[in-house]
């Protein structure tokens, strides 16, 4: 399926008259598909599996700016350090001190974001209120937590989504000023238009650009 660059258009500009960072998520697309949109300017992609961001990366222009979406095993940690832009999906400590751990060796910062899990599915990853307030950001001094990142139910509730997002924009305004957070990732593709409602300044979307993706 090729790249549906209307629609890829019309959000690009939609959302950058709105400041929103616009991850085009590029897992199981083509180096063309993704420099179809490179050549529009697109510089934010997001991946989901270490291998195939490690190839792509190699590959592709040295100014994309890869941001790594999906669940990270620690023993990939090390893999992504030397040059991701962003992780969104830290969603434990165990993530977090590895992360810092490989990039106080390479002697960087990363920038991260903390994983919440506000869908009622039990199966997304990520922390809870209390896990989140309690946690200590001295501890990780070569990582930069700066913002956090949620994924909704997938439900047809629009309701629902909303009161998700909702409870993720507040956790975000509680801790903003300790923690210096600057992005909220929150809206998918099917999700966005709510997620943008709620105070998402940064949105993941891949199949209304890409089309559906075929594993
Ligand atoms: C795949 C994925 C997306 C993009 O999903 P679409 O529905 O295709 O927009 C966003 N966020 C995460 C974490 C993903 O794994």
């Amino acid at each position: 399926m090729p790249v549906n660059l209307e629609s890829f258009i019309s959000l690009q500009h939609d959302l950058g008259a709105q400041n929103i960072v616009l991850v085009a998520v590029s897992k199981f697309k083509s180096l063309e598909d993704i420099m179809t949109l490179y050549d529009l300017g697109q510089r934010d992609f997001g991946e989901n599996f270490v291998q195939e961001l490690l190839i792509k990366k190699e590959l592709l222009p040295k100014d994309i700016r890869w941001h790594y979406i999906g669940h990270l095993q620690t023993n990939k940690v090390k893999y992504i350090v030397p040059f991701i832009h962003l992780i969104h999906g830290v969603d434990s400590l165990k993530l977090l001190s590895e992360i810092n751990k490989q990039a106080l060796k390479a002697g960087l910062v990363v920038n991260c974001l903390l994983q919440v899990h506000i869908a009622e599915e039990e199966t997304k990853f990520g922390f809870n209120e209390e896990e989140l307030l309690s946690l200590n950001k001295e501890d990780y001094s070569n990582v930069q937590i700066s913002g956090l990142m949620g994924m909704a139910s997938f439900s047809d509730d629009a309701n629902k989504v909303m009161n998700e997002f909702k409870t993720l924009k507040s956790l975000y305004e509680k801790q903003k000023t300790q923690y210096k957070f600057i992005y909220l990732s929150m809206g998918m593709s099917g999700d966005y238009k709510i997620a943008i409602q709620q105070g998402s300044n940064m949105v993941r979307i891949g199949s209304i650009i890409f089309g559906e993706r075929n594993k």
